[in-house]
């Protein structure tokens, strides 16, 4: 019997995989109490760190053999991974556990593991908070090592296309598999931001992830097919729907092919106007595909990941060698900076003045992001300085997140001009001018983006938070996810403001969210009059593939339907007409 099971798809350009199941189950090992005796709590140390040393030698091998011919932001995973081994914080608590209370190490590992759990629950960005994951993979796979479990492999001979179903899959299980040439993933967790899903997008595998209960519903050797556009999993279909897929599969694919050739093609509309794709980064290793894509520059780089694999404070003279690296391979591409973007309970133990103590009723809504930054200078200062003297190296911008009200932007205008004139009196050369900008995803400055426009040199519309505060939806929630729509009413209507505002005060607008990287709504956002988009480099050629099919001036007969628009029903209607134009 033909069952449909529903997800989240994951696929910037490959969507559609066809092929055999195959089920891993229990992928992570049950772990038991266990007790060493006096006497073997040396040698049970010994064997934790020999566990360590072997998961180490295990990820440096799988690093090695992807980095010839694989994305650089994929072995930034395994990296992170690697950094984590070497951090004290993870290894040490467990050791201690082994010397004082006797346990074994698979069960020290546990115990640390679900404090570091709670920690990790209480952050609010739903990116880092999936650093989680990399926790849980980290010590999954020491654990593993001290039991002797194999890796995860596909049954021999019979790896190429199949589709992997499995409850939780570390990055390096993605690439492992992914090297046994699979076709396709379906995860029972995660979200969008998860990090199976960011892996599975990086090595264009269709995916769909969030699929509950996959494990025990699907079964090994049925035939799958994953549509990720729909978000669906089918298992045993019937013939015709094997053959529409078919046919749709062989159609993505002539049509990827087709896209490389647009690397070098401008991003103007059928009726001539320039439209600018800019590129997300999180990682330096990111800017490889941000050229070979021809993004026109960087209109948001993350810059707290800088924080997060830092065990204290990155110094003043981290941030720059960091930054001017990246400027000079951006080769006189803008790059926009974003200010760190953590909040209270966001931060490694050193990061906070504070200390621990503090704790957020509501992190989304407590003191993070530029709230963070005007409360803990010391977070915030080198982050500045280091950004005001690397824009004398290239042409580099400044933006704020998280803004909610003017007084922000005062403060930080007031601050830079401090910091300046602080770094002048101490002889450090910086820049005279520096652009700065303001990141609108907290309904109150959508609704107040004339104000903002007024005081800033540039706008940019941060939709996944915007979309998760105006239809207070936590974007990570699976349970809550069906409601979690950029086609809400309310949220076009803050799109719509704020880019009208730009106009009104010729300051740029650009979008960074999401949103702006699926070709779905490239049209859409056209017709609302965005000029600049940035997202993720793996989204950039579709998109420019919709703009350069579009003209402008044919959109705006649907104009007066976008301003009716009372239901994400309505929006959906008016999106497929405009798509089929
Ligand atoms: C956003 O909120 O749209 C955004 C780009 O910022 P982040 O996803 O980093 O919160
Ligand atoms: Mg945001």
């Amino acid at each position: 019997m033909s069952i449909a099971l529903h997800g989240i798809g994951i696929g910037m350009s490959r969507t559609i995989a066809i092929g055999a199941a195959s089920v891993i189950q229990n992928n992570s090992p049950e772990i038991q109490a266990g007790s060493v005796t006096d006497s073997q709590i040396e040698g049970e140390i010994a064997r934790l760190h020999a566990a360590v040393e072997h998961t180490r030698q295990h990820l440096k091998q799988i690093k090695s053999d992807i980095a010839s011919h694989t994305a650089t932001d994929i072995v930034a995973f395994i990296d992170t991974h690697l950094l984590m081994l070497e951090d004290s914080v993870l290894i040490e608590p467990p050791v201690e556990l082994i010397r004082q209370q006797g346990l074994s190490a698979e069960w020290a590992l546990q115990l640390h593991y679900q404090c570091l759990v709670k920690t990790f629950d209480e952050i609010d960005d739903p990116y880092l908070r999936t650093r989680k994951d990399d926790v849980n993979h980290v010590i999954t796979q020491i654990q593993k090592h001290l039991l002797g479990q194999a890796d995860v492999m596909l049954e021999p001979g019979q790896q190429a296309g199949q589709i992997v179903v499995g409850s939780d899959l570390s990055p390096a299980d993605i690439i492992l598999l992914f090297k046994q040439g699979i076709s396709g993933l379906v995860i029972e967790h995660g979200g969008p931001v998860s990090h199976s899903a960011i892996l599975a997008r990086s090595l264009g595998i269709p995916a769909v992830v969030g699929v509950h209960h996959a494990t025990r519903l699907l079964h090994n050797h049925d035939v799958l097919i994953i549509d990720a556009d729909n978000n669906t999993v089918v298992s045993q279909p019937d013939k015709a729907s094997l053959e529409y897929f078919r046919k749709r599969a062989l159609k993505q694919k002539s049509r990827l092919k087709a896209l490389k050739n647009l690397r070098h093609k401008t991003s103007t509309t059928k009726d001539k106007k320039a439209v600018c794709l800019q590129a997300n980064i999180e990682l330096q290793s990111d800017l490889k595909a941000v050229l070979k894509n021809s993004a026109e520059g960087v209109g948001l780089y993350r810059t707290e990941f800088l924080y997060m694999n830092h065990s204290g404070i990155p110094d003043e003279n981290e941030h720059f060698e960091h930054y001017l690296s990246i400027v000079k391979t951006l080769k006189g591409l803008p790059l926009t900076l974003r200010t760190l973007d953590l909040g209270a309970d966001k931060q490694n133990k050193g990061n906070s003045s504070a200390g621990d103590e503090r704790r957020c009723i509501n992190p989304a809504l407590g003191l993070r992001a530029v709230r963070l930054c005007l409360q803990e200078p010391e977070l915030f200062l080198p982050q500045l300085r280091a950004i005001l003297r690397v824009a004398l190296h290239g042409p580099v911008k400044i933006m704020i997140p998280m803004l909610s009200c003017l007084d922000e932007v005062n403060c930080i205008r007031k601050i830079i001009r401090q910091t300046r004139r602080q770094m002048q009196q101490q002889g450090i050369a910086c820049a005279e001018h520096i652009e700065l900008g303001g990141m609108i995803e907290v309904p109150a400055a959508a609704l107040s983006a004339d104000a903002f426009a007024s005081q800033l040199d540039f706008l940019s519309i941060g939709t996944n938070d915007l979309i998760q505060y105006t239809l207070a939806v936590d974007r990570m929630d699976d349970e809550v996810n069906y409601l979690y729509t950029a086609l809400h009413p309310a949220v076009l209507q803050l799109i719509q403001k704020v880019i009208d505002a730009g106009k009104r005060h010729q300051v740029p607008v650009s979008m960074c969210g999401e949103m702006a990287g699926n070709p779905r709504y490239t049209r859409l956002l056209l017709l609302m009059g965005l000029q600049t988009f940035s997202m993720q480099s793996g989204s950039l050629l579709a998109v420019k593939e919709v703009i350069r099919n579009t003209s402008l001036q044919k959109l705006q007969s649907y104009k007066s339907a976008l301003h009716k628009l009372d239901s994400v029903r309505s929006a959906e209607k008016l999106l497929l007409k405009i798509n089929q134009q």
